[in-house]
């Protein structure tokens, strides 16, 4: 038997957080009970990730509440992805139909074949195409230039250049064309975030086993013993985000993990 506290109880303020808690500890209590694997949310897939995360490793000293910038990943967690990024812990846990997940692996995939057709596509740099350049208040060009690059002049939006694809506004819905314009204008970024989290991964597969007694390892400082003690990360990656452990505490941990990632100690 176990209690699963959630609201401001864990030293939250605010509706959104205590009904995320709220969302969670149900979900796994339901899940616990039917002997099903917990539903963990981590910082690279959503906010609430961050809040359950932010609550387990870090010191807090006032109410906790949930702003956007405790997010280091905010620029992949957008309220316009929320049903790609999530739908398939939904799907998982029965939260959300096959046929709903479907919707949203189609649509994934639509985003996808859009921004290759913009890739694919280019514009010819003659008078008649800079004139509609002109219009949409962008330089002309000179040499071919394919949609998806004319799309990330900040001037430029999706629906003034899809007719050079050869396909209508029409033909696609309007969030599928927000999406890929979103991921084209901020690509870099995007692509900047998603590479840090793909290295935060790696210390995410190394798994901490509940039982383990830390102050059974040698090397750790005192502090990190205490903290990885009253904590239990599930994760290396969550015991690095501890405040008060130190790289070298990691390393530490890191050569008393038996073999593997996932291989756990
Ligand atoms: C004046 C005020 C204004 C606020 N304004 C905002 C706002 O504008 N926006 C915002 O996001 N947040 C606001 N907050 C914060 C927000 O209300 C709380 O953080 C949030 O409601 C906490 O939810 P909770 O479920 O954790 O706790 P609570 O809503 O306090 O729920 C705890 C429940 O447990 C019950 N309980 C307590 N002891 C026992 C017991 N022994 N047995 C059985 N039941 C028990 C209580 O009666 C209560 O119903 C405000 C708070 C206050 C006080």
């Amino acid at each position: 038997r176990e209690f699963i506290f959630a609201g401001q109880i864990n030293g939250t303020s605010g509706y959104e957080e205590a009904a995320a808690q709220g969302f969670i500890a149900g979900v796994n209590a339901a899940q616990k009970i039917m002997n099903e694997p917990p539903l963990i949310l981590t910082r690279d897939n959503s906010y609430i990730g961050v809040l359950v995360d932010d609550l387990l490793t870090k010191d807090l000293i006032e109410p906790y509440r949930m702003y956007t910038s405790r997010a280091e990943y905010r620029l992949v967690l957008r309220s316009d992805n929320a049903d790609i990024r999530l739908s398939k812990f939904g799907n998982d846990i029965g939260l959300i139909t096959d046929e709903q997940y479907r919707r949203v692996v189609k649509r994934e995939k639509e985003i996808d074949r859009l921004i290759s057709k913009l890739k694919a596509s280019s514009l010819n740099p003659d008078r008649g195409n800079n004139i509609i350049l002109e219009k949409m208040g962008t330089k002309p060009i000179y040499t071919p230039l394919s949609i998806y690059k004319l799309l990330k002049r900040p001037e430029v939006n999706i629906s003034g250049v899809i007719d050079f694809t050869g396909d209508k506004r029409n033909d696609y819905d309007r969030k599928i064309l927000k999406q890929a314009e979103i991921k084209i204008k901020y690509e870099g970024y995007i692509s900047r975030q998603l590479s840090e989290i793909k290295k935060l991964e790696s210390l995410e597969k190394y798994y901490l086993s509940r039982d383990l007694n830390y102050f059974k390892i040698v090397g750790l400082t005192y502090e990190a013993q205490e903290k990885l003690t009253k904590i239990k990360p599930n994760t290396l990656g969550q015991a690095s985000r501890i405040a008060g452990i130190s790289p070298a505490d990691i390393s530490i941990l890191m050569l008393n993990l038996k073999g593997k990632p996932e291989a756990g100690v």
